[in-house]
C-alpha cells in the first residue's frame, strides 16, 4: 500500500491552497491598510486594536544621561542600564542583570511580585561601579517594557487587562502597572521613577529610531508577532483632538489578530485554530509566527501518513501537538546534503518515524518550504500594508508623464526582530523577495528592512525613558 499519488496529492493540494501569488499578496496588503484604517476610526472598528502608546517622539541619538530599563514578559526578568553620551556614536555602554521568577511569584499576589523585582532592582543600583554611581537620592528613570495586554493612559502608565504566558495574578488585573512598580522601589527605598512603560515592539521600533531615524515601523516574528509604527495624530480619528508636540503618535497594532478573506487558507490552519485554546482569535498570527509554523508541518505529515504507508512504524509522537518546533523546521529545511540526513535524524529523533526514504525526506522538505515561504510572504505584504497607509509605499508617487518616479520616495526603514526573521534565513530570504515583488525594484530599493540588536527592545525602553524623561 504505497499510494505515492495520493502523498503526492496532499502535497499538491497544500502547494494550492498556500498560494501567494503577486496578486493575492496585494490583496493582502489593501486589507491591511483598509483594517489599520478602521481601527484607527473607531474602538472595536476592526480586528486590528490599534492601542494609542504616547509615544510622541522617539530616541534619536541626541540623549544624554543614565537610563534604566526593566523587562518583565516572560519567565524571567531582566535589569539593564544605559549611559548615553548625547551622540549617537558615544557609547551605548550597558550591564544587564537577569534573574529568574520564581513559580510561586507568577500566581501570587502583586505585592508580593513587585517587592520581589524591586529588591532586585535594588541591588543592581548598589553594584553601580564607581564612575557610574549617581547620588543614591538622586532620581533615577526607567523604561518599564510590560509585554502584556495593557491599556494605555499615558507614556508611563497604563492599566492590565490580562495576564498571559503563564502569569496569574488576579489582583493586578484593571491595576495601573508603574504605580505598583513605582511603590515597591519606593518601599525599598529607592528613588526611581518610570518614565515610560511600553510593549516590545515600541521599544524595538525605539532603538531602530535611535540608530536610524528614517525608522517608521518595527515588526517583531518570534514565537508571536506584532508590529507598530508612526502615525500622524489627526489620522487618529477615534480620539479627536489628540495633541502632540511632534504630530504624531506610536500606534501598537497588535497586528497578530489581523484577518482578511484574502489570506490563503488550508485545512490544516483550520484545525490548527480550532484545536487553540483561543479559536477565531490571532488569525494571522497563526499563520505566519514561530509558535504555529512547526504545527502546520507536523498536520500535513499525519494526513500524508493517513493516505499512506510510507511513514510507518508510525509513533504516537506525530500526534503530539507542537511536538515539531520551528526551529526544527528550519533545520531541515536548510539540509542541503545529498542524502537529507539532518532530515532523518529529525524524524528518527522528534517524530520517531525510523528509516525513511529519501524520496520522503525530500517530500518533507518541500512542505517545510511550502508552509514557510507562505508564512513569510504574508508577513511582506502586512509590513507593504503598513506602508500603504503612511504613503511610503510608492504608490502616492504617480505623477503626470512617468509612472511611479522613485525619486520621490524617501528612504524607508522597519525594524525587525523576533527569532523567526533573524534565526531563520529562508523565511527571511523569502520575506525580502516578496517585499521587493510587491513593491517593485524601485520602490523597495528605498525600504531597508534592519535587525536590532539582541537586548534590542529592552535597550528601546531605557532609550525612551531618556527621551521621555521628566528631567532632560
Ligand atoms: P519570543 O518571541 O519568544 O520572545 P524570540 O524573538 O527569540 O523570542 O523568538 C523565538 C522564536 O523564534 C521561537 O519560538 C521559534 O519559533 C523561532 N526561532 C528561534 N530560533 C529559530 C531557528 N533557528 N529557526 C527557526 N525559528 C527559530
Amino acid at each position: 500500500r504505497r499510494k505515492w499519488g495520493r502523498v503526492f496529492g496532499v502535497l499538491k493540494d497544500l502547494e494550492v491552497s498556500c498560494e501567494t501569488t503577486v496578486g493575492r499578496l496585494r490583496q493582502v496588503v489593501d486589507a491591511m491598510a483598509v483594517e489599520m484604517h478602521a481601527g484607527l476610526a473607531s474602538d472595536g472598528g476592526s480586528k486590528l486594536k490599534m492601542l494609542l502608546t504616547f509615544v510622541d517622539k522617539l530616541p534619536d541619538g541626541s540623549e544624554k544621561g543614565t537610563y534604566y530599563a526593566l523587562d518583565l514578559g516572560g519567565t524571567n526578568f531582566r535589569v539593564l542600564r544605559v549611559k548615553l553620551g548625547g551622540t549617537r556614536s558615544s557609547t551605548l555602554e550597558h550591564d544587564v542583570h537577569q534573574q529568574d521568577i520564581p513559580q510561586n511569584l507568577m500566581t501570587g499576589t502583586s505585592e508580593v511580585l513587585f517587592d520581589f523585582i524591586a529588591s532586585s532592582v535594588k541591588e543592581f543600583v548598589e553594584r553601580e561601579t564607581d564612575d557610574s554611581k549617581l547620588s543614591l537620592d538622586r532620581r533615577r528613570e526607567l523604561g518599564f517594557m510590560f509585554s502584556f495586554p495593557v491599556k494605555q493612559t499615558s507614556v508611563s502608565s497604563g492599566t492590565l487587562l490580562k495576564w498571559t504566558k503563564g502569569f496569574a495574578i488576579e489582583d493586578m488585573i484593571g491595576k495601573e502597572v508603574a504605580g505598583c512598580l513605582e511603590k515597591a522601589m519606593t518601599k525599598k527605598g529607592l528613588n526611581m521613577s518610570v518614565a515610560a512603560l511600553v510593549n516590545d515592539s515600541v521599544g524595538t521600533l525605539s532603538l531602530g529610531h535611535y540608530h536610524d531615524t528614517d525608522t517608521v515601523a518595527a515588526v517583531i516574528i518570534g514565537t508571536g508577532t506584532n508590529a507598530c509604527y508612526l502615525e500622524r495624530t489627526d489620522a487618529i480619528i477615534k480620539s479627536q483632538g489628540l495633541l502632540t508636540a511632534s504630530g504624531g503618535m506610536v500606534v501598537n497594532m497588535e497586528w497578530g489578530n489581523f484577518w482578511s478573506s484574502h489570506l490563503p487558507r488550508t485545512v490544516y490552519d483550520t484545525e490548527l485554530d480550532a484545536d487553540s485554546p483561543n479559536p477565531n482569535d490571532q488569525g494571522f498570527e497563526k499563520l505566519i509566527s514561530g509558535m504555529y509554523l512547526g504545527d502546520v508541518v507536523r498536520r500535513v505529515i499525519v494526513r500524508m501518513s493517513q493516505e499512506s504507508d510510507i511513514f510507518e512504524p508510525i509513533s504516537s509522537k506525530l500526534y503530539m501537538p507542537f511536538i515539531l518546533r520551528t526551529p526544527l523546521i528550519a533545520a531541515m529545511h536548510k539540509d542541503d546534503s545529498p542524502d537529507l540526513e539532518e532530515v532523518g535524524r529529525i524524524l528518527r529523533e522528534n517524530l520517531e518515524i525510523p528509516d525513511v526514504p529519501l524520496k520522503v525526506r525530500k517530500l518533507i522538505v518541500k512542505v517545510c518550504d511550502v508552509v514557510t515561504r507562505r508564512a513569510a510572504r504574508l508577513a511582506a505584504a502586512g509590513i507593504v500594508g503598513i506602508l500603504k497607509k503612511i504613503g511610503r509605499d510608492g504608490s502616492g508617487g504617480i505623477t503626470g508623464g512617468r509612472s511611479r518616479s522613485d525619486h520621490r520616495m524617501r528612504r524607508t526603514v522597519v525594524a525587525m526582530e523576533g527569532g523567526l526573521y533573524t534565526e531563520y534565513t529562508m523565511f527571511r530570504e523569502y520575506l525580502h523577495e516578496a517585499l521587493t515583488e510587491i513593491l517593485g525594484e524601485d520602490i523597495a530599493k528605498h525600504v531597508v528592512l534592519i535587525k536590532v540588536t539582541e537586548d534590542g527592545s529592552a535597550m528601546g525602553a531605557a532609550l525612551l525613558a531618556a527621551s521621555h524623561s521628566s528631567y532632560p
